[in-house]
């Protein structure tokens, strides 16, 4: 308490965020029942790293922890924060460890580990651990990322064997580079491929992304690894996750904070990109590249007011314009959506150029996360 004005300290001030990212939990949940369906014999490895595709990965992986079978992250950093927030479900740490100090800390807070070079089964063969380590050995079929090449396998895989420090049996792994398409030869060669590494042994394997849940249902096997699905996204160019009966888990929104009547030819925002071709009436949107829109779009589609029209003129870091020609009941105050439920995110990275994937996990620390267990608590 500030005594002198009578205000809250800074901290206690409630959120005056204009620009909110709304996190449906229902929605990821409702995902994950349908990704369940596509695939209802396999096991769910959920890929929650990066921040659950910037949706929150703690809130993400409470909600869904009870019907999944383990959560996947890249970095020990990102397993030791769901492990903080209370996650007691398998985590997976997809590169690995890069020491003998980071395997100890695997080791003592139960994470399981991908193995996918020698140095790392080296790293195992001399460090004596707790427990035998539950380990994913990663076979490179053709993404040529991480992963043992053909001709390497039965080494790591007897040597993963032999060592005390890895528990039996082995978990064995591929990832795919194109199965967004579903012609994609490079796909066939990687399933073939995948077969000839495991043949003879014995395991469970997991192969398949968003991607290939959707379009290669040969390669469920016993485990899935969706991403952008969760989220109700897809990977394709051509079908939004609401195309295939998923629902948008985040939606981005801010507000209109003045609005101009501006004469044909005047231009709006840096470098003069837009000018009204007649006269125009023009909001602004409290929301700009500082907030994780993308810069580099003009016309991209937002909704103001449930109605959709277009963005004018250059992105700048706090503020977007805004076509409120068609909408003249659109004020000061008046609700914007950038991106989410009634505009699938998909539309709007396809304006920069760019994916689903960088829009979410793109936000920035000055957005505010309003999380709901129920669809119905946000009204959008
Ligand atoms: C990110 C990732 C996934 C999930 O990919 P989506 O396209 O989001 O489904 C699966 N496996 C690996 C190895 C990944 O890195």
């Amino acid at each position: 308490m500030n005594e002198r004005l009578n205000l809250p300290s800074p901290g206690e001030v409630k959120q005056l965020s204009r620009t909110v990212v709304h996190i449906d939990l229902q929605a990821l949940h409702n995902n994950l029942l349908k990704i369940k369906s596509h695939a209802p014999n396999s096991r769910v490895l959920a890929m929650i790293k990066c921040n659950a595709y910037g949706h929150g990965a703690a809130p993400v992986a409470k909600k869904i922890e009870k019907d999944i079978n383990a959560f996947g992250v890249m970095f020990l950093k990102e397993a030791l924060e769901l492990s903080n927030a209370g996650i007691k479900k398998p985590i997976v740490i997809l590169t690995g460890f890069f020491d003998s100090e980071e395997l100890k800390m695997i080791d003592g807070f139960g994470f399981e580990s991908v193995v996918h070079n020698f140095e790392q089964i080296e790293i195992l063969e001399k460090r004596k651990l707790s427990r035998p380590l539950p380990v994913w050995l990663k076979l490179d079929t053709g993404m040529h990322r991480l992963g043992f090449q053909p001709h390497q396998v039965t080494s790591a895989y007897q040597r993963l064997m032999l060592c005390s420090s890895v528990k039996k049996p082995i978990r064995l792994m591929s990832h795919f580079s194109e199965a967004d398409d579903m012609f994609s030869g490079k796909t066939l060669q990687q399933i073939a491929c995948f077969k000839e590494m495991t043949s003879g042994f014995d395991g469970e394997y997991c192969m398949a992304n968003s991607a290939a849940i959707v379009n290669w249902p040969g390669t469920h096997l016993s485990w899935i690894r969706p991403g952008i699905l969760l989220y109700g996204a897809t990977p394709f160019g051509d079908r939004a996750g609401v195309d295939l009966g998923f629902e948008p888990v985040m939606t981005l929104s801010s507000r209109i904070i003045t609005v101009h009547e501006l004469a044909k030819g005047e231009a709006i925002g840096y470098g003069s990109i837009f000018r009204c071709p007649e006269n125009m009436r023009i909001g602004t949107i409290a929301a700009g590249y500082g907030d994780g829109y993308p810069r580099n779009t003009m016309g991209a589609p937002v909704l103001v007011d449930g109605v959709r029209t277009k963005s004018l003129g250059r992105v700048a870091m706090d503020m977007t314009g805004v076509d409120l020609s068609c909408i003249p009941s659109a004020k000061v105050g008046s609700k914007v959506i950038l991106w989410g439920r009634g505009l699938p995110a998909e539309e709007v990275a396809k304006c920069s150029g760019e994916i689903a994937y960088e829009l979410f996990c793109r936000l920035t620390a000055r957005v505010q996360y309003n999380f709901y267990q129920h669809s119905a608590d946000f009204a959008s």
